[in-house]
């Protein structure tokens, strides 16, 4: 087995209606993922989240086995 991670947008607070998720190799990957998600599905900005949004979404990506 090998390790992934993973970020499911329905974990955050106010996305439980959002079916997407990711899975990736590595944090960074997952994290642009997430970028990718928020602008196509949400019309944010990642650069606009502040530090605290961004220690929040840390919290919800898990270490996963694939
Ligand atoms: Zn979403």
């Amino acid at each position: 087995m090998t390790k992934a991670y993973s970020y499911a947008c329905r974990d955050c607070e106010g996305m439980e209606a959002c079916p997407a998720s990711v899975v990736a190799e590595s944090r960074q990957e997952v994290w642009q993922l997430m970028g990718n998600h928020a602008r196509i599905a949400h019309d944010e900005n990642p650069d606009d989240w502040d530090q605290e949004t961004r220690d929040y979404l840390e919290t919800l990506i898990k270490e996963v086995d694939v």
